[in-house]
């Protein structure tokens, strides 16, 4: 039996990942839950799951569920970052499912791996932004990080039974997103709403905007880089509108190995906390001849700046990917706003880099504090 925290349980992530431990009982057990403001629905999963203790990001907030429990649910309350770390270093606490949004991850997730916690990670801005500190913590405490990421998952899978001296390279698909056929002039008026109209996946706000610019594909770049200890030439971005392939790895004689599935997070959920077995879902079998066509065309890195910015970033190493990750959640956040334009978003990013001085990271504070200064920097560059 797996003990388990979900942070980000009211997140898309963790409505599936609930869905997949409800279906497999004598598995896995929710032990704890946090959530950022969804009250409702956390109030809900308390009753449904009767976990130990939840946590939630203020302590207003806190109250208010304090008041509306149930009188017979013993659940403990906790809120902010304090909370959240609570949770993810609890006692019993087997394994920690990483899937809050943007940097708000960093810290609880981080902990995690300090308390020894097996990590089952969607949350990547964590590995954008302390990639080397979070897998050298990892080797230190001798657990796995296991990806809750279609295209890693993949990776992941296809990397199985393989000598890893024979990895040539991986390809990363992407879906190249709601605007793939829009010209740069079309995309320049285009909607939060249209934004948010995936093509193939059903996700969060933060993960639709950052598919739509392709920064999601340059973020997960980097964690592939880390998670697998790849050098950046050794990835490749295809654009696969279909997202039946998940990703790929090519090996040194040509072959090429490849993961496919439905586009849902059912199957990486259930590979992660299930490793290295395969157990069975809820999901109907993919239907490969009702999908009869499956189509591949190179990321346009002209049109979408962002890829290009992530893939710079990732170059120049050290603060950079935080000052990158850290001024595209303001950039995401001014346009969910209606603040700033979508071509404004690599805009703002690119800015920020340029007037970034990069320093290397050898401590979390140090990622903490390059997100803060792109945070800042970014804020200043939007219209007042
Ligand atoms: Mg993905």
């Amino acid at each position: 039996m797996k003990n388990i925290t979900i942070l980000g349980s009211t997140g898309s992530i963790g409505l599936n990942s609930l869905e997949v431990i409800e279906s497999n009982p004598e598995k896995y057990r929710v032990l704890t839950l946090a959530a950022g403001r969804n009250i409702e629905l956390l109030l809900k999963q308390i009753e449904r799951f009767h976990p130990v203790a939840v946590a939630i990001s203020d302590q207003e907030l806190a109250n208010t569920i304090r008041d509306r429990l149930k009188e017979d649910l013993k659940t403990e309350i906790y809120w902010g970052t304090e909370g959240f770390v609570h949770l993810a270093t609890f006692k019993e606490v087997d394994t920690v499912i990483s899937a809050m949004t943007g940097a708000a991850g960093l810290i609880p997730t981080y902990e995690a791996i300090l308390a020894g916690k097996s990590v089952a990670l969607a949350n990547k801005e964590t590995m954008v932004m302390a990639g080397p500190l979070v897998m050298d913590q990892a080797k230190k405490k001798g657990i796995s990080i296991l990806p809750i990421d279609s295209e890693h998952s993949a990776i992941l899978q296809s990397l199985q039974g393989h000598p890893r001296e024979d990895l040539r390279r991986v390809i990363l698909t992407a879906s190249g997103g709601p605007f793939r056929d829009l010209s740069i002039e079309e995309m320049r008026t285009v909607t939060p709403a249209q934004t948010l109209k995936h093509p193939t996946w059903n996700m969060g706000q933060k993960i639709s905007i950052d598919s739509a610019t392709l920064m999601n594909k340059g973020l997960e770049a980097i964690e592939a880089k880390w998670l697998f200890d790849l050098r950046m030439d050794q990835i490749s971005i295809l654009i696969h509108p279909q997202s039946i392939i998940h990703s790929m790895v090519e090996y040194r004689d040509g072959s090429i190995v490849a993961q496919l599935g439905t586009p849902n997070m059912i199957t990486p959920i259930s590979y992660a906390l299930s490793y290295p077995r395969h157990i069975e879902t809820s999901l109907p079998p993919l239907q490969l001849d009702d999908i009869g066509t499956l189509s591949f065309e190179k990321p346009d890195i002209e049109k979408f700046r962002c890829l290009h910015l992530a893939l710079k970033a990732a170059e120049m190493g050290g603060s950079m990917p935080a000052v990158l990750n850290g001024s595209n959640e303001i950039a995401v956040d001014s346009f969910l706003k209606g603040k700033i334009g979508f071509l404004e978003i690599s805009v703002l990013i690119e800015k920020t880099m340029e007037a970034h001085k990069p320093f290397p990271i050898h401590i979390i504070e140090d990622v903490i504090e390059a997100d803060a200064w792109a945070r800042n920097y970014a804020r200043k560059l939007l219209p007042e």
